[in-house]
């Protein structure tokens, strides 16, 4: 595999579900990370026929389908950041977690739970394989609120149980964990944490008033993951990332008879 040419972006590799409408998963990995100037690659996990109402089916893709496009894209051409988003189920999760176990690439793991309609896009009986063989890889976990709960049990509901469910997720192995505060009620302002246990990063930022903001998460985390390939640390590349996505939340627009995508293009 070649990792080293001059003039070549960064390679990252996204293995992720497939939204139809173009808003979230592999469709809002690779168009961040051309946005942000490096290389995107993509594992599909799983297809869904998905709109701005809602997520109306979902596919997944036989274990050895993800295998080999995985084996396909590091065996010949190199990745330097990899992002997890949607993988469905514990087969798929675990099947995953195995392919990254031996990676000396940043892992960024969206442990992605359930859509902002509430349709499911993990099985409850794939949770423990989560906790236990995926996010022991991460170099850092972006988990929502909601995926929070899921994952710990933990409730969030003021900022201050926000340390309480960092130290919940990096119970489970990650290096870093991202809480993202965003459903947080916290008047004007959107709070997050990034922490290993050691370090705090706070990062607030001013809620922004458009509805349209389908596809934040696995922005966020395909730019996490573009910061970590250019050879940021953790905090600059989140810091970078949600620069990205707030801009990207501030454009998104209407589409659609539901919630618009961020855009990408601002
Ligand atoms: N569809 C896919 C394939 C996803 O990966 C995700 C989120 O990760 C979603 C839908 C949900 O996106 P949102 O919650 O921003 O609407």
């Amino acid at each position: 595999m070649s990792t080293e040419s001059p003039g070549r972006p960064p390679l990252v590799l996204t293995v992720a579900g497939s939204d139809s409408g173009g808003g979230a998963g592999i469709q809002a990995d690779l168009k961040t990370m051309l946005a942000l100037g490096v290389h995107g690659m993509s594992v599909l996990t799983a297809v869904t026929a998905q709109n701005s109402r809602g997520v109306q089916g979902v596919w997944e893709l036989p274990v050895e389908a993800v295998r080999a496009q995985y084996r396909s894209v590091v065996d010949d051409i190199g990745v330097q950041a990899v992002k997890t988003g949607m993988l469905a189920t514990a087969p798929l999760v675990e099947t995953v977690a195995e392919l990254l176990a031996d990676t000396a690439a940043p892992v960024v793991v969206d442990p992605v739970g359930v859509s902002k309609h509430g349709d499911p896009l993990l099985a409850a009986s794939a949770l423990d394989s989560v906790r236990t063989k995926l996010l022991p890889l991460a170099t850092v976990a972006t988990p929502n609120l909601d995926e929070v709960t899921q994952l710990t049990g933990v409730h969030v509901v003021y900022e201050s149980d926000m340390r309480n469910a960092a130290a919940g997720v990096l119970s489970y192995g990650p290096a870093w964990v991202l809480i993202k505060g965003g459903h947080l009620s916290t008047g004007g302002e959107a709070v997050d944490l990034l922490t290993d246990g050691e370090e705090e990063h706070w990062f607030r930022a001013p809620r922004l008033d458009n509805r349209h903001t389908h596809g934040t998460g696995c922005t966020l985390a395909s730019a996490v993951a573009s910061g970590l390939a250019k050879g940021c640390t953790v905090p600059e590349a989140v810091r970078e990332a949600k620069e990205y996505v707030t801009g990207a939340i501030g454009a998104g627009f209407a589409l659609g008879g539901g919630i618009g995508p961020v855009d990408h293009g601002w």
